[in-house]
């Protein structure tokens, strides 16, 4: 289907097309073991397979070292927002620092409150989170139980090319819209989550690496479901798991290491789909307006505005008409934005960029 290769949707994102192939025939019989991947018990010898083979993947995309736990959880991005503050707040009074940069890191950040003491170190509130804090306007604090951050804001399109903080304070971060699109410096944190939905899968599975270290003396009254040690001690297999969109995220990480060669090839090849993108903006005459400070651009998701509302209902009617899907902005701040993760291709970005040249020729 030519349409799931333009399809730029913020998240579920777009697959490699060889990964809904292989898909589609696991619907029906997944070669290796003749049944459909929708009937597989996940307590068979076939997905504790799948599951080492995943892990194993990750761990080599990353360079993953044998002190962090692999998980693959459920209830998404949000349920981290807060299993993270119930597991390594608790019983604290010094605050963990958060810093507010977008959509996404409100969520985390009034999630977080519930459960302890809280310092929001840096709010881009004020600039309508079109930019990210620089180094000085950072002022970590050693005493902290940890920090956190949200490594792109998905809605706004702003991204940091860094990591943040202290080496000796815990990192913990949401990669949910850049996870796996690059090389992330995965050592350095002591906890990081993403939800598979953007760059390596479907919805339902949320991975987390998490640091062995990290998990001493955390305490012990929480519901075996939101303890992470009891997802660790079943090797993310503590209640039925979500087999189906496991096995995606494997097709994925076999298509990033032996399609694509590695994280730092789709970086490249991510790098070279957003210049695409920006470049084009930035010679438009402000026929499109870039929504994110320069610096902090994201490579995934580029967010932008045309003159009038009207204008940009007007690009998305002609854009589906074109073929070309999913450029609606965030409901939260709207506009429009082109999500570029990694299954969406070189050519797609073209196709966009075509369409939107043409666009301004016919209505500039
Ligand atoms: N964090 C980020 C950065 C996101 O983009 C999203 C959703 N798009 C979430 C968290 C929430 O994820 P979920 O819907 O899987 O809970």
């Amino acid at each position: 289907n030519p349409n799931n290769e333009r399809n730029f949707s913020g998240g579920p994102g777009a697959l490699p097309a060889s990964v809904l192939q292989q898909v589609q025939e696991a619907i029906v019989s997944v070669p290796e073991v003749g049944l459909s991947i929708l009937g597989i018990s996940h307590r068979s010898d076939w997905f504790a397979a799948v599951v080492q083979e995943l892990e194993t993947n990750i761990r080599t995309l990353l360079g993953l070292g044998d002190d962090y736990h692999v998980l693959f959880l459920q209830g998404g991005a949000t349920q981290q927002f807060s299993m993270v503050p119930m597991t390594l707040l608790h019983g604290k009074t010094v605050p963990a620092e958060y810093l507010l940069t977008g959509y996404w890191s409100g969520k985390v950040l009034t999630e977080a409150r519930k459960e302890g003491p809280i310092r929001t170190l840096w709010s881009g509130e004020a600039d309508s989170y079109r930019r990210l804090p620089s180094d000085a306007e950072l002022d970590f604090s050693p005493d902290a139980p940890y920090i956190h951050y949200v490594s792109n804001e998905t809605v706004e399109g702003i991204q940091f090319h860094r990591v943040l903080g202290r080496d000796d304070v815990p990192r913990v971060c949401d990669m949910s819209s850049d996870f796996l699109s690059k090389p992330c410096e995965a050592d350095r944190f002591s906890l990081i989550y993403a939800h598979a939905q953007k760059n390596i899968g479907p919805a339902g599975v949320t991975v987390v690496l998490v640091r062995d270290a990290l998990l001493q003396d955390v305490r012990d009254d929480l519901p075996g479901f939101l303890d992470y040690r009891s997802h660790i001690k079943a090797h993310s297999n503590y209640n039925t798991p979500p087999v189906f969109a496991i096995y995606v995220v494997l097709l994925v990480t076999r298509w990033l290491l032996n399609d694509i060669g590695g994280l730092e090839r789709m970086d490249a090849i991510n790098r070279r789909k957003a210049q695409a993108l920006y470049e084009f903006l930035d010679t438009s005459d402000g026929f499109y307006q870039g929504r994110a400070a320069t610096a902090d651009r994201s490579l995934m998701n580029v967010a932008f505005n045309l003159a009038t509302p009207e204008l940009e209902r007007l690009f998305f009617t002609e854009a589906q008409q074109a073929g070309i899907f999913g450029l609606t902005g965030h409901r939260a701040i709207g506009g429009v934005r082109a999500s570029l993760y990694n299954g969406l291709t070189e050519q797609a970005v073209a196709g966009l960029v075509d369409f939107m040249a043409e666009f301004r020729k016919r209505h500039g």
